[in-house]
């Protein structure tokens, strides 16, 4: 039987579902309920309850718990991916019922929350399900000079996880977050965003009923330094992971640095989309849309910078345009939407302002540029895809983060320019470059200061392949065959098999051992 909401995490409350947080098993409600508002209707989809740092250190406390007592992280690791495979078919027979949730929550096209919001969590969880079974927890290593030695290797949980998350793609990064942890053996405490907190906590209710101990996934929600600044700072943790914007960053790794924690950070980006001259212009001019779109612009890995050969450049912009036209914004329930609302008033007027400082410096605003109107947009908050060209990498709208559908297109002459206009920049999370050449291609990608290449596509985050940051984007990687490694520390153990004494270094400081009689 599919669970409703109603059984599972939330409660009604006033008309509306309301979700508590998830701590030591058991659903835990505040005196705040904080509105959970649909972008594109500023209805409330439900309510949750806001944490203060009492809720962090009762989350931190019960994470620390159950690892100290050993239960979950004993777990053989085959049984620890048993557990993930009844998660993955609970998310898989709520499908419908998640997308629907997920576009609500983040004004994302359905499509896309069907592709991204839950289809991503599914596979990257079996990722992780796939890796905990093949994962070399134990190797045996050649121990140097010392030829009765026995050495191995130990890949050991960390302990408590913290694992901080935006609004912008909640499920997916929530299960970046605690999956590989809960896999590799540690305790983990969430803290969604409070704008988008659902699949967070619907989580919760799936690992505990897969059979995941008390206390070892823990789900608080609220304001990021109040809340997540406690948590970060938690002596009791060990390690954090954040995804977030670079400034926030800065200052998570400023505040874990009194309790030397191990940090990784997946941060902004302002990716440049570099068009050869030989590119497959079709295949360009649609995949160069997509790479600035996707989620109104609102994915920290998006091609935002076009650079353009100036040979190309008109006949490219002209039909970058005619395409945009074609699109549909609006209503995201609706299967025929391409571009959804953006996140909020705050966002919202954020992306305009980098609007008005483009035009403001000297861009030539070639398409979009405000806010839709009319029927269907009398409610939520709206951008109209966002051209401009005359772009130089100077301006406001080439170096700062607008996560809104902003494009900035640059024009270059040789491709040694566009290699040095692409990486003049503070980020370095994702890149691509569109060529009919591979070879070519493969070379100016080589070159790029990007931790993900795309040749010929955009957005192509795959679960087989790391995906992180160069530069200010960031520290460590998610997903890849060696994601585990990010949860867990290594540690060396040595056997003497020999049992002589004189075979050892104490002569270092015992000198020649007394003869034995
Ligand atoms: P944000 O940095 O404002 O917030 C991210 C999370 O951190 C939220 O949960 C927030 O409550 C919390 N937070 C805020 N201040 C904090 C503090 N002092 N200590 C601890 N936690 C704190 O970012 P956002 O606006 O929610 O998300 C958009 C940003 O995230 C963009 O810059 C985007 O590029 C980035 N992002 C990066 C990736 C990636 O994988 N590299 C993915 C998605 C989003």
């Amino acid at each position: 039987m599919t669970a409703t909401l109603a059984e599972t995490a939330a409660v009604a409350r006033d008309g509306v579902p309301h979700y508590r947080m998830f701590i030591d098993g058991a659903w835990v409600d505040s005196t705040t309920a904080i509105p959970v508002v649909d972008p594109a209707t500023e209805s409330i989809v439900c309510t949750v309850a806001g944490a203060d740092t009492e809720h962090v250190d009762a989350a931190v406390a019960a994470a620390k718990r159950t690892f100290d007592a050993g239960t979950w992280r004993n777990t053989p690791p085959v049984e620890r991916a048993a557990v993930l495979d009844r998660v993955i078919g609970a998310v898989a027979a709520r499908m419908d019922e998640l997308t629907v949730l997920s576009s609500r929550e983040t004004g994302m096209p359905v499509r896309l929350a069907a592709g991204i919001g839950v289809g991503f969590p599914l596979v990257h969880m079996q990722h992780y399900a796939e890796l905990t079974r093949t994962y070399e927890w134990e190797r045996s290593a050649p121990v140097s000079g010392q030829v009765l030695h026995a050495g191995y290797i130990r890949r050991e949980p960390v302990g408590v996880c913290a694992g901080i998350v935006p609004w912008n793609f909640p499920a997916v990064i929530a299960v970046w977050k605690a999956i590989p942890a809960l896999m590799a053996g540690n305790s983990v405490v969430l803290k969604t965003d409070e704008k988008t907190p659902i699949f967070a906590l619907e989580l919760a209710a799936m690992l505990r009923d897969a059979g995941l101990p008390d206390g070892a996934y823990n789900v608080v929600v609220g304001d990021g330094p109040v809340v997540g600044g406690h948590l970060v700072a938690h002596p009791d943790v060990r390690l954090v992971s954040f995804t977030g914007s670079t400034a926030t960053g800065r200052q998570v790794m400023a505040n874990a640095a009194g309790t030397i924690k191990r940090v990784l950070l997946e941060l902004g980006g302002k990716g440049p989309n570099i068009v050869l001259d030989d590119a497959d212009l079709d295949a360009a001019v649609d995949g160069s849309i997509y790479a600035f779109l996707l989620h109104a612009g609102q994915a920290c890995e998006s091609g935002t910078r076009l650079l353009l050969p100036t040979s190309l450049h008109d006949e490219f912009v002209a039909r970058l345009i005619a395409r945009l036209e074609t699109l549909k914004i609006g209503n995201p329930l609706d299967p025929a939407t391409d571009i959804g609302a953006v996140m909020n008033r705050t966002q919202q007027e954020r992306i305009l302002g980098y609007i008005e400082s483009g035009k403001a410096e000297g861009a030539t605003l070639a398409f979009g540029g405000g806010t839709p109107s009319g029927a269907g947009f009398e409610q939520g908050f709206w951008v109209e895809p966002t051209v401009f060209t005359g772009v130089t990498n100077e301006m406001r709208i080439a170096r700062e983060e607008i996560f809104g559908p902003v494009l900035s297109v640059l024009k270059y002459d040789t491709v040694e320019e566009a290699i040095a206009i692409a990486n003049d920049t503070e980020y370095g999370l994702a890149a691509a470059v569109w060529s009919r050449d591979n070879q070519r291609a493969l070379e100016v990608a080589a070159r790029i200061e990007a931790g993900s290449v795309w040749i010929n596509d955009y957005h192509n985050i795959d679960q087989y392949l790391p995906f992180g940051g160069y530069k200010q984007s960031g520290t460590g990687r998610e997903l890849g065959p060696d994601a585990l490694d990010e949860f867990t520390q290594a540690k060396s153990v040595t056997v003497d098999l020999s049992g002589d004494v004189s075979r050892r270094a104490y002569g270092l400081v015992l000198g020649t051992p007394p003869a034995t009689a």
